[in-house]
């Protein structure tokens, strides 16, 4: 399953491989340690907290706040055609921070260090490479499937 986040990146399996299969189904995941409770986010198959090796998925809310962002005017490969895009950072609102490039829900002069985001999960089911990713949102917008190189469905 975790193929579906892309050749370039990622391995092929790990023991949270999981994540995509979730993001998949609209679900952003954490693990939670089956030892001490540490919630992480990213999903941890160690524990950061008691170095234990088991853990669970826990659902997180997808709320959080910017703590930074950026504009990419020189894409890397496979991005030329989406420039310029911006990237913003957050911490999420149970735990851990994420990257992600900002939705269709707000435009670039509305992006603000602290404003509230809502982490959305995306699929992609006609890309060959990256099938799920997430986007930063206005709070309140909710999952849809769409085809991100044409506009929201
Ligand atoms: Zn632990």
């Amino acid at each position: 399953m975790f193929e579906w986040f892309g050749k370039k990146n990622f391995c092929a399996h790990t023991k949270v491989d999981g994540f995509a299969a979730h993001l998949r189904d609209g679900r952003l995941m954490g693990s939670t340690c089956t030892e001490c409770g540490q919630l992480s986010f990213p999903p941890r198959s160690d524990c950061s907290a008691c170095h234990g090796g088991e853990f669970t998925f826990t659902e997180l809310s997808g709320r959080g706040t910017l703590l930074t962002f950026t504009s990419i005017d020189a894409a890397p490969a496979g991005f030329e055609n989406d420039v310029p895009f911006f990237l913003g950072v957050i911490d999420l609102e149970e735990s851990g921070r994420l990257l992600a490039s900002f939705g269709q829900s707000i435009q670039p002069d509305d992006i603000a260090i602290d404003m509230p985001v809502q982490v959305v999960p995306r699929l992609i089911e006609e890309s060959e490479d990256i099938k799920v990713h997430y986007t930063l949102e206005k709070p309140g917008t909710r999952w849809v499937k769409t085809n991100f190189y044409q506009g929201e469905k």
